[in-house]
């Protein structure tokens, strides 16, 4: 059928490629990539001979408007990322949201998603979580966002760039508590997956003291804050409101 395929692929492990995302990346016209390099090892690994069109971050948009007029000539095409789902914390929500405009079917293929791994695995509750994607690289911002979900009752997800770890770690301890619960969840679906359950303090701490440094592709979940910690966010978040207000 045409249309505009959303295709997960794996994190880590090749084996988590299903076999209808097979079917759809051999059968639609194009395969549109991050890095068509990365992906064209992918599909040769699977004896996909399909054409491969560049879309990533810097020329998703402009893209968008030639990719959508293909897209409504009848042609189908599939979005990958270099990893997992495309569109989390990947570019294709505005190829998503032009196709969509343009009345154009869009048909997700699901696969693997390293935030849902990590989360699944984490032992901390699933029935609420929030997926909050990089934080902020400078410290200023990312204490300031970490604020800002201390009171937040669900399980918050972030991906960590493993030489952030420790940064991430430190502010996450200073802002929600150190005692709050926590899973470093590294190198998912690979050789050397790795859970660590603890809380933030204990995991500052323990990968503080690996000399070898941190390494490998990271998810951070943390437990939301209890009922008393939310109230006592939400009164914070009232006064600093409150001082606003007072200064203008
Ligand atoms: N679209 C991807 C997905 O669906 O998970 C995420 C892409 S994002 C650019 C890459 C980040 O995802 C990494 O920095 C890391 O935080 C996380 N990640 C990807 N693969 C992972 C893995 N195998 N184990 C742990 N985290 C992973």
């Amino acid at each position: 059928q045409p249309g505009l395929y959303l295709v997960g692929t794996p994190i880590g492990n090749l084996e988590d490629i299903s076999v209808r995302a097979l079917r759809v990346l051999r059968g639609v016209d194009t395969v549109l990539a991050e890095d068509t390099r990365h992906s064209r090892r992918l599909l040769d690994h699977f004896g996909i001979r399909t054409p491969l069109l560049s879309c990533h971050e810097h020329n998703e948009q402009q893209r968008a408007r030639a990719v959508v007029q293909r897209l409504q000539s009848g042609e189908s095409m599939a979005l990958i990322s270099d990893a997992g789902m495309p569109a989390i914390s990947d570019p294709g929500a505005a190829l998503v949201a032009a196709a969509a405009a343009a009345g154009v079917p869009v048909w997700p293929v699901p696969g693997p998603c390293a935030a849902l791994c990590g989360l699944v695995g984490s032992g901390l509750p699933t029935g609420q979580f929030l997926f909050c994607g990089f934080l902020p690289p400078k410290q200023a911002a990312r204490r300031a966002e970490l604020r800002r979900l201390a009171g937040q009752r669900a399980t918050l997800l972030f991906y960590v760039p493993p030489h952030a770890l420790l940064a991430v770690l430190s502010d996450a301890a200073e802002e929600l508590g150190g005692a709050r619960r926590c899973c470093v969840a590294r190198e998912l679906t690979k050789l050397h997956e790795e859970f660590s359950r603890t809380t933030l303090a204990e995991a500052l701490a323990d990968y503080g003291s690996r000399p070898e440094g941190v390494k490998g592709e990271i998810v951070l979940a943390v437990e939301g804050a209890s009922e008393a910690a939310a109230a006592v966010a939400e009164a914070g978040a009232q006064a600093a409101l409150g001082a606003a207000a007072g200064q203008r």
